[in-house]
């Protein structure tokens, strides 16, 4: 590592990656790569607190596979950043261990994230498993033991980060100065909305489109797109300021966006081909990602090699910090 500054950042294996995480997550993290020393991790170990089935257990290993991919074809390059997964490096489970001891429960019980999800999983505070309420110290943990100065996040991540941030000023003044603060690197997350032009773009709501999508997968998905519900026939005027699909032509067909205003709200142009026009623009940014997909999907072992050589990295960072840690420990 050099001493640009180190960034981590994490993501959950989901599977393939949609066009909310992409332009939400994924193009900041290529981006990063210029100014930073960039670690990015697939945080299987997070994956596990939320677990409902066999099925998502038998998940974890293809959705890592499938989610690195789209990260390479995107431009995260195994060269400049550490690309690896968060179990190959367990030296990031026993950090979490050890800063379990000065975390009080108080913390982790008042983080909004976790009553949210508490609310999600139709559970009470008690019958969660113990694993979610310390997901902020292993998020902590996977930020420190690298020693990152900055992690990039949304708004809505803050709380979490300020958490970090306290583990980390406990931990110091308890056992000496070891880690930096981390500093939040505010990005600015646009908000896609989904196929259904209400919620946010989410696998669980079936509103996505992958952007590993076929040509063709991707005309299909955008055709059941949600468009204005008071155009109900072709010669009814649209209102574009409250149609996703427009929303998304911005991002997809910059160059076109006053023609769609313009043919929309004059009814010169139907929702079915406005949706053809939407497609299209999708499929044309996406052409080189997809390709290189694709390239790099027929590379036998190709991924295999990117993450064991990115843990090897990581590792060799994580046990140097833990040593350290455990020496001031009194261990
Ligand atoms: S023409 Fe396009 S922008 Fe207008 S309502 Fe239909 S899909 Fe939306």
């Amino acid at each position: 590592m050099t001493n640009r500054g180190t960034i981590f950042s994490g993501m959950r294996p989901t599977g393939r990656l949609h066009i909310g995480n992409y332009l939400g997550a994924l193009t900041n993290w290529v981006d990063l790569q210029a100014d930073y020393d960039c670690i990015y991790c697939a945080v299987d170990v997070h994956a596990l607190t939320t677990l409902d089935s066999p099925e998502d257990v038998r998940a974890i290993r293809p959705n890592i596979r499938e989610m690195v991919l789209d990260w390479l074809a995107a431009g995260l390059d195994p060269e400049r950043s550490i690309i690896f997964v968060q179990s190959q490096v367990p030296e990031v489970l026993t950090l979490h261990t050890l800063l379990s001891m000065v975390t009080p429960l108080g913390w982790l019980m008042r983080v909004p994230t976790f009553k949210e999800k508490v609310r999600q999983m139709s559970e009470t505070e008690e019958s969660v498993n113990y694993g979610l309420v310390g997901y902020p110290v292993l998020q902590t943990a996977d930020i420190i033991l690298y020693k990152a100065n900055a992690v990039p996040v949304g708004e809505d991540q803050l709380p979490h980060l300020e958490l970090a941030r306290e583990i980390v000023r406990r931990f110091n003044n308890m056992f000496g100065p070891t880690f930096p603060e981390p500093q939040a690197k505010l990005t600015e997350v646009p908000m896609i909305r989904g196929l259904d032009g209400q919620q946010k773009m989410s696998k669980s709501l079936d509103n996505h489109i992958d952007i590993a999508f076929t040509p063709e997968e991707t005309v299909k998905r955008v055709r059941t797109a949600f468009t204005d519900p008071q155009r109900t026939k072709r010669d009814i005027p649209g209102r574009p300021d409250i149609c996703n699909v427009y929303s998304l032509h911005k991002i997809f067909n910059p160059g076109d966006v006053d023609t769609v205003h313009e043919e929309c709200t004059t009814a010169a142009r139907g929702c079915v081909d406005c949706k053809m026009h939407l497609a299209e623009g999708i499929n044309r940014s996406l052409e080189g990602l997809r390709e290189r997909r694709r390239e790099l999907e027929a590379r036998p072992g190709y991924v295999d090699d990117v993450l064991e050589e990115g843990a090897r990295k990581a590792k060799a960072i994580g046990r140097e910090t833990i040593a350290e840690v455990m020496g001031k420990m009194g261990l």
